[in-house]
């Protein structure tokens, strides 16, 4: 491609509403092209890189026995009432209706419609274990939609189910389609970690993230130096401090705090230990019409932090479902007090009480009156949870919950989830098989995605500088710049454009700079577009000479024309 002739169109300054370096960098090299909050479109070097991570999804989807097939991204409502997800999904469902007023969605995800697919065309044990997959545009009317690509209300993602006769079929599916994943992730370039994660909405029973190591990453992982231990936050398991069953249970005692809202405060004013304190968090919950449904009040140790993924769980209820309570108002139904509310006194809401409290004697509480709180509470002699279950945050420095060790926080891009979702869909939507004795056994499925726009922006968060891309040769929208210093030098033309035959000859993709530009400004879009390969025609072409430079280092070569072929076209073979 000749640069004269391509759309191209580089900002040099960074756009106001871009925050992170992937989305910089993409509008400044014009890679992607906004058409409203969360949805954009992509220009010809953005959609060739797009182009390359999908070929790289397609061969290992491939190479691991899956079958590409194509839906539609409209999806009929009755599809997902029939798996109970039309109003488990909540807002970020993208529903829109047709002139007769029929409801349908446009699909956030896929697992109804691939459900649909076996439940009409598998009925025997013959046709399993079974595995497809789509590469297909993917609508979700995220609340915050932000950072371009990362977090958008369009996106491409590659999304596969699996279909097997059982668990152990399945552990199988689920093993090929996580090696697959690493190799996918590894030839993007990515330095990742796959991690233990939550089911989410998706449902079912174990769950990997792929994660990008990342600063701007939206994932929070804990993981373990010492073992193997690596999860997602929302996931990760948090040992509870040992039980004190030596010690004797104290009188309960009310206290006067006078404006000790906060654990620091009532530790300080009472001088102890905020391990020695309950904390409350107080929430509403909403029915699928978006009604109240009631108030939840969640207690974890003073010095923790709630966990709301464990929490939702705990109460089986999507997250969309539930917020922080008007403390007032939930006050006049519950007897609850902002900032004084604990266990004792509280009535008419769902209690959920941390797995370790029940194990700690003689803690520190809100007294459920103003200005006070009580010492010496105990559980099971004072109050009682409704649901007694983990739901703290393992953070950083806690013991590992496998071998003690330290734990360690890191943040990362979610570039892929991989689900065991077992027979959810396919018993609430009646995807049977028969076995050899023909009888009937549901469908034991798994779902895997990879957000393949998600993950052009996470190459570029991982392989930039500050004066551009660094593109893996993998996924690069081109191998090859060619930047002429004076293109009207008709020795500098003619060297040019036998380089550029003779790259394209050799099956090179490659751009030839040839605009009637100042050198200086040349070599800033080189960079910026952080094409892999550059080779500068300039003064040396009379005698035969060009100038070799990898975006990724400092130095450059000198060499002849026929080197300068010979050393590029070696090295893409290499590195795509
Ligand atoms: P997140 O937790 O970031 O919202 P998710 O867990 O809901 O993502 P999945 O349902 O697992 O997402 O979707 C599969 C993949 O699709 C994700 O791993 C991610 O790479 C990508 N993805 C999900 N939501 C978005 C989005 N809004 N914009 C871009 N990519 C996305
Ligand atoms: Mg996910």
């Amino acid at each position: 491609m000749r640069l004269s002739k391509m759309h191209l169109k580089t900002l040099r300054e960074v756009p106001a509403e871009a925050e992170i370096p992937s989305h910089i960098l993409m509008l400044r090299t014009g890679m992607i092209r906004k058409l409203a909050s969360g949805v954009y479109g992509f220009m010809s070097l953005g959609w060739r890189t797009i182009r390359k991570i999908e070929g790289i999804v397609r061969e290992e989807m491939d190479a691991a026995g899956s079958q590409e097939i194509h839906m539609s991204a409209v999806q009929p409502a009755e599809l997902w009432q029939e798996s109970g997800r039309w109003d488990a999904y909540g807002p970020e469902l993208w529903r829109i209706k047709d002139r007769h007023g029929r409801e349908f969605c446009l699909g956030p995800t896929h697992e109804e419609i691939f459900t649909d697919i076996v439940r009409n065309d598998v009925s025997s044990y013959r046709q399993l274990p079974m595995n497809l997959y789509q590469i297909q545009t993917k609508y979700r009317d995220e609340a915050r939609p932000r950072f371009g690509l990362m977090r958008s209300r369009e996106f491409i993602m590659k999304d596969a189910y699996s279909f097997d006769r059982d668990d152990e079929g399945l552990d199988q599916s689920y093993r090929d389609m996580y090696a697959a994943y690493e190799k996918i992730f590894t030839r993007c370039g990515l330095d990742f970690r796959p991690v233990e994660a939550d089911n989410g909405a998706i449902g079912g029973s174990n769950s990997h993230e792929f994660t990008a190591i990342s600063e701007v990453g939206e994932s929070e992982i804990a993981y373990c130096e010492h073992c193997s231990m690596a999860a997602t936050v929302e996931r990760a398991e948090c040992r509870d401090a040992e039980a004190q069953d030596d010690m004797d249970m104290l009188p309960m005692e009310e206290v006067h705090t006078p404006g000790t809202k906060t654990i620091e405060e009532v530790a300080d004013f009472l001088g102890m230990d905020q391990e020695q304190t309950m904390k409350a968090l107080l929430f509403v919950t909403y029915d699928n019409e978006g009604k109240e449904a009631g108030y939840v009040a969640a207690f974890v140790r003073g010095d923790r932090e709630l966990n709301m993924t464990k929490l939702v769980n705990a109460l089986g209820i999507p997250e969309h479902a539930i917020e922080f309570a008007d403390e007032e108002k939930m006050g006049v139904a519950t007897g609850c007090v902002g900032g004084f509310t604990g266990p004792v006194g509280l009535h008419d809401c769902t209690i959920v009480v941390d797995s370790e409290l029940p194990g700690l004697k003689n803690l520190c509480a809100g007294a459920c009156k103003e200005d006070h709180h009580l010492k010496n509470v105990n559980y099971g002699r004072d109050y009682e949870g409704d649901i007694v279950t983990d739901i703290k945050v393992l953070k950083e420095g806690d013991p590992c919950p496998v071998c003690g060790a330290p734990i360690k926080h890191a943040r990362g891009i979610e570039v892929g989830q991989v689900f065991k979702l077992g027979t959810k869909y396919s018993e609430s939507m009646n995807a049977y098989y028969k076995d050899e004795n023909m009888k009937d056994h549901p469908i034991v499925m798994g779902c895997y995605g990879i957000g393949v726009t998600r993950t052009m922006a996470a190459i570029i968060e991982q392989h930039h500088d500050e004066n551009g891309i660094i593109w893996p040769m993998s996924v690069a929208p081109y191998h090859v710049i060619i930047t002429v210093m004076k293109p009207d030098d008709e020795i500098q033309a003619g060297v040019a454009e036998k380089i550029y035959d003779g790259l394209l000859a050799g099956g090179a993709e490659v751009l030839l700079d040839d605009r009637k530009e100042r050198p200086g400004v040349k070599f800033k879009d080189a960079d910026l577009l952080g094409i892999p390969i550059r080779i500068t025609v300039g003064r040396g072409a009379a005698d035969g000479i060009i100038e070799y430079k990898m975006r990724r280092d400092a130095d450059k070569t000198e060499m002849t024309v026929e080197e300068g072929i010979r050393k590029a076209l070696e090295t893409i073979d290499e590195e795509k």
